[in-house]
């Protein structure tokens, strides 16, 4: 091996999305020296962070309490953004997770998350309002925010990534590109380095007082998937970076790490099931996915619906309903809805291009062209519509209770399939992100078997286990990474 063990820097973080660049800032900023290590190549670099939407999740006290934070627009005068408070947000986590998250992690996080957006705004990350994702413009013209979730970068994950980057040059933080972690070194009982290799093939070491891992799940490794997750999952679609194989999670159970949180499940959505290359996709991120499903119903191929599309806003919905598309027959559903309902399905996501449709005049005609059992399906519609309270108000923008009373249910939102022409996207199972990591404290430090940390070594962002299990709140990713980065960077 070619040793350039003389190589040495205070903190060495390895990877580059969203909560690795956190750390490395808050590590920069105290004036630490600071190398992060990202396979992938610059073009390829930024992790799951560079497919979002970039939404993140905070409490907050309305729109007031955000015009320091959010750029301009000429909307805000006429939009309404409901307060969400730190409880609220708890409340959420521990709703959405069962109770199965750590709550002592959940109250860090809700704590922090608005100080800590507003640090990284500081040190020049943008933020806007999402409107296009989070709003429903109502008939008087004016905008009305839902589901606790209203703020995101600007220019999306692209431009978080792209800010983060500017951020971690001006602070003096050296980005090493193509550089993949593969192991830990110790030395008694200490972590003091990684070793690396290039794009070239090379061997590497690096030595370091702290080592912050930042590197992701195991949702891009379809080995890992397969044993932690269950039977069927690797035949999930990857939403996000390839290189999120579970590297660095791995090294770090070698060196004695305990395991945290939730190894067996991970978030994953509905995702377009017919259209070319729609996995890992950096032009269209997140435009395959499906999310306007409260709206309509959701089939299997044996004309069966299968869930309550209605049960919550999607944000608490979103997050566990693809690994139940996975357990359908072929792995594969699709969202169905009428001429009324269609126009108000999500732009960016129902008019992409080379999205995988099927459009037709009758329910029969539309079942033959999708592959669904025909009759069954046109029975499901006709249950489906006949079991609809039409005396209720029906409004997206609040939990309307308007219920179709059949099984399974659907709570809210139910309106009928019954004018022509009718649609069906096909969706699968996009995986987003795995819930099970390293078990730390609350600043990150990884704690071995016996409880104790394990010296020189911390961790962050999607490899701190312990804050999702089952389901999750939506844009509560990108605030964890911010949150528990910065809280590594600040004791690395
Ligand atoms: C399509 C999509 C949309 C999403 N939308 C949102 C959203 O709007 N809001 C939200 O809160 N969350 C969203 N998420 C979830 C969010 O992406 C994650 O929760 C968050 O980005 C995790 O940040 P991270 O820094 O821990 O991981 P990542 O951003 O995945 O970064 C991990 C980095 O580690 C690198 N790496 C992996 N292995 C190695 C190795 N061996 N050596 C060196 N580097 C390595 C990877 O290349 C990567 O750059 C979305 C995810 C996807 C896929």
């Amino acid at each position: 091996m070619e040793s350039t063990s003389h190589e040495r820097y205070d903190v060495v973080v390895v990877g580059g999305g969203n909560a690795g660049f956190s750390a490395a800032h808050a590590a920069a900023e105290r004036g630490r020296r600071v190398l992060l290590l990202e396979r992938g190549t610059r073009e390829m670099s930024g992790g799951n962070s560079y497919y979002t939407a970039g939404a993140t999740r905070i409490p907050h006290g309305g729109l007031d309490d955000l015009r320091d934070l959010v750029e301009p627009d000429e909307r805000h005068a006429a939009t309404v953004v409901p307060p969400y408070s730190s409880d609220e947000y708890l409340a959420d986590l521990v709703k959405v997770t069962e109770g199965r998250t750590d709550p002592e992690m959940a109250r860090v996080l809700v704590d922090e998350a608005a100080d800590a957006i507003r640090w990284l705004h500081g040190l020049g990350l943008r933020y806007r309002l999402m409107y296009e994702r989070q709003a429903y413009a109502r008939p008087d013209g004016t905008h009305l925010f839902w589901g606790g979730l209203h703020v995101g970068n600007v220019g999306g994950g692209v431009g978080l990534v792209d800010d983060h980057t500017a951020v971690a040059a001006r602070l003096g933080t050296e980005v090493r590109y193509g550089a993949r972690g593969t192991s830990l070194i110790t030395e008694d009982g200490a972590v003091t380095g990684v070793r690396y290799t290039t794009h070239d093939g090379g061997e590497r070491e690096v030595r370091a007082d702290s080592v912050v891992l930042a590197a992701g799940g195991f949702e891009s490794s379809p080995e890992l998937r397969e044993r932690h997750l269950g039977p069927g999952w690797a035949n999930a679609k990857v939403r996000g970076t390839p290189y999120n194989t579970g590297d660095m999670l791995l090294a770090a159970l070698d060196v004695g790490a305990r395991k945290g949180g939730d190894w067996s499940s991970c978030h994953s959505v509905q995702w377009d099931a017919e259209a070319e290359h729609n996995e890992s996709n950096r032009e269209l991120t997140n435009r395959l996915t499906r999310q306007s499903y409260p709206l309509g119903i959701i089939v299997n191929r044996e004309g069966e619906r299968f869930l309550d599309e209605g049960a919550d806003f999607r944000n608490y919905t979103y997050a566990k309903y693809g690994r139940e598309i996975l357990a359908q027959p072929g792995s594969v559903a699709w969202q169905v809805f009428d001429a009324s309902l269609r126009p108000a399905l999500r732009t960016e996501e129902y008019d992409m291009p080379g999205i995988g449709v099927h459009t037709a005049d009758t329910l029969e005609a539309l079942a033959d062209q999708a592959g669904i059992a025909r009759d069954a399906f046109v029975a499901t519609v006709e249950r489906f519509n006949e079991s609809i309270d039409r005396e209720a108000p029906y409004d997206p923008t609040v939990k309307d209770g308007r219920a179709a009373a059949t099984t399974p249910p659907k709570s809210n939102w139910a309106a009928p399939i019954e004018t022509a022409p009718f649609y069906a996207y096909p969706v699968t199972c996009g995986i987003t992100f795995t819930f099970g990591g390293v078990k730390g404290d609350l600043d990150g430090r990884v704690l071995g078997a016996d409880g104790a940390p394990i010296p020189g070594l911390l961790a962050c962002g999607e490899m701190l286990g312990g804050l999702f299990s089952g389901n999750y709140p939506g844009g509560s990713g990108l605030a964890a990474g911010m949150v528990f980065g910065r809280r590594a960077g600040a004791v690395a």
